[in-house]
């Protein structure tokens, strides 16, 4: 019988996660189904229950879910453990693990599709939600020095802060010199991108979680404009941290190469 998987959300009608597994299960000749599901926000817990109940074999959890993900498994990993979100459920005899490849996904990306450093890379997050708390270690662990979070609500970057004993700030108070600066907040599609001032961004790697097909987030456009050395999309993230869940269920970490291109010929 063939697997079947799927990616939690609410909305989920736009995720390009269901074309992501596809490739994989082609390129990988893994016999799987997944297809997306749309939970009311209140209702995570039944929605994920009903699905495994149903014979499902594991989720990725998208927003706004991830924080409910790591509240309702039963046991976790240990970037999911670091991380406080999950954003994959594995099924484990009969226990669901909550496991967290966004943090993977994002290293991957930065180090071997980007080729930027982050060995003793002074670094800016932006945001203090549940991908902020997904990629604040694997940052440290690859090198990244004088990591600094940066929230609107700055009280949420400063507890975010003190648990994983890094700086923090208001958006609003952050002045320049990074080298690489990462936009982890959801503002998404919402306004012109300038989240902080322009001496933030300026000569730094800039890089958006959110993606867009062509490219072009307004973090992406505005960072770009005020002098960024590079910019980037979390297009590549995505793809890695599906490629990480993959392996996660399938034990075979399937071949990502021109996944990205391919999604953005086709927008
Ligand atoms: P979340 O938990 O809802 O966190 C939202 C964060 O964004 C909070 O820090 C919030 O600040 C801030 N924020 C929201 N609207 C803002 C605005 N207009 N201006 C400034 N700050 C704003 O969301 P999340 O799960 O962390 O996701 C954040 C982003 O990462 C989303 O765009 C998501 O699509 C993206 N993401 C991408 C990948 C990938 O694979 N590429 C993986 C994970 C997440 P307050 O605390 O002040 O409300």
């Amino acid at each position: 019988m063939t697997d079947r998987y799927a990616v939690i959300g609410n909305p989920v009608d736009h995720s390009l996660s269901p074309r992501i597994h596809a490739a994989f299960a082609a390129r990988a000749r893994e016999d799987i189904e997944y297809g997306r599901l749309e939970a009311p926000t209140d209702g995570f817990a039944g929605a994920a229950h009903r699905f495994f109940a149903e014979g499902g074999q594991g989720l990725n959890v998208t927003l706004p879910f991830k924080l409910d993900a790591w509240q309702w498994v039963d046991s976790h990993d240990d970037a999911a453990a670091a991380s406080g979100a999950v954003n994959t459920i594995v099924v484990d005899g009969n226990a669901k693990r909550g496991c967290n490849t966004d943090g993977i996904g994002l290293i991957r990306d930065l180090l071997d599709n980007l080729g930027w450093h982050l060995d003793g890379a002074r670094t800016l997050v932006l945001g203090a939600g549940g991908a902020a708390q997904g990629v604040i270690e694997p940052l440290k662990r690859g090198g990244a020095v004088d990591v600094t979070i940066a929230n609107r609500t700055q009280s949420k970057a400063e507890a975010l802060a003190a648990r994983f004993d890094v700086a923090s700030a208001g958006l609003g108070e952050v002045g320049g010199g990074w080298d690489v600066i990462l936009n982890a907040t959801a503002a998404g599609l919402a306004g012109t991108g300038g989240l902080v001032a322009p001496e933030v961004v300026a000569d730094g790697r800039c890089y958006d979680l959110f993606y867009a097909l062509d490219g072009a987030t307004p973090f992406c456009r505005w960072a770009a404009d005020q002098g960024a050395k590079e910019v980037s999309d979390g297009l590549g993230m995505l793809i890695e941290q599906a490629a990480a869940a993959f392996l996660l269920w399938r034990g075979v970490r399937p071949d990502t190469g021109g996944i990205e291109k391919a999604l953005r010929s086709s927008a």
